[in-house]
């Protein structure tokens, strides 16, 4: 602010249940235009707003900061062209189907999910904590990452996606998360998630780390350098793309 710099804040992932989670009384400190400093957020309308993926919002504090967004060429021999995103041509569909999300659900809608997340967060974190195997990082609400000092957390994760929970896993430290959806707080899933965790916990103790899985991978960050990981990531995007080769 002071200096004239601007500050960007990603809601991608917050940016729908925060201001539901504030309004239902949970303690939520400021991160929005409230905040003197901040210029410009995003929030993805395809997570937490319900709406199709290649939607999203991007909101600035003040006109002039948008203008720097749009791609102008007045004097291209094919026309003038101008855009204000990176896609040129742009499915109507996903706008049409954002609007139609936000409209059916209305503030209304978006209220009754968000209390249902973050009621099913609170049992899951309060559960999780009585695991003694495991720790929860942080304090978290609805996006819950887990750790263990005593078992390798990867292999838990394998154990659970064979029980088809398909969680992904973190580095530094070592664990996986959890980010709750709607599906989540239907009946039961909460319970068996919870179930679950102790069963796969029983499992990596009793049978050690299984002949499949991602835990090996998620093992080698933790030695090898960043660059020959990067590396490796690079093969595996130019292998997707070369299935010929
Ligand atoms: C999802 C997400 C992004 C990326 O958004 P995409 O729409 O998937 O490109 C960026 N930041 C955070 C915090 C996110 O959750």
């Amino acid at each position: 602010m002071d200096h004239g710099i601007s500050m960007h804040v990603d809601a991608a992932l917050g940016g729908f249940i925060l201001p539901f989670a504030r309004k239902l009384g949970y303690d939520i400190p400021q991160f929005d235009f409230a905040v003197e400093g901040v210029t410009s957020i995003n929030l993805d309308t395809h997570k937490y707003g319900y709406a199709p993926k290649g939607s999203s919002v991007i909101l600035y504090r003040d006109p002039e900061l948008f203008s720097y967004q749009v791609y102008t060429v007045g004097d291209w021999t094919g026309g003038i062209y101008f855009t204000p995103t990176t896609l040129g041509s742009k499915p109507g569909f996903t706008i049409a189907a954002t609007w139609a999300a936000m409209l059916y659900l209305g503030e209304e809608g978006y209220m009754k999910i968000t209390k249902e997340i973050l009621e099913t967060g609170k049992y899951i974190v309060n559960e999780t904590r009585k695991i003694s195997e495991l720790k929860i990082l942080g304090d978290p609400l609805w996006i819950i990452a887990i750790s263990s000092d005593s078992i390798n957390p990867y292999v838990i994760m394998d154990y659970m996606a064979q029980r088809n929970w398909h969680l992904i896993g973190l580095i530094n430290p070592p664990g996986f998360h959890i980010a709750l959806t709607y599906r989540h707080t239907l009946p039961g899933v909460k319970e068996s998630f919870i179930n679950d965790l102790r069963e796969s916990i029983k499992d990596a103790i009793e049978k050690g780390q299984p002949t499949t899985g991602m835990a090996p991978i998620y093992g080698a960050t933790a030695f090898l350098p960043k660059d020959q990981l990067d590396l490796i990531l690079k093969y595996v995007i130019d292998w997707l793309y070369n299935p010929w080769e």
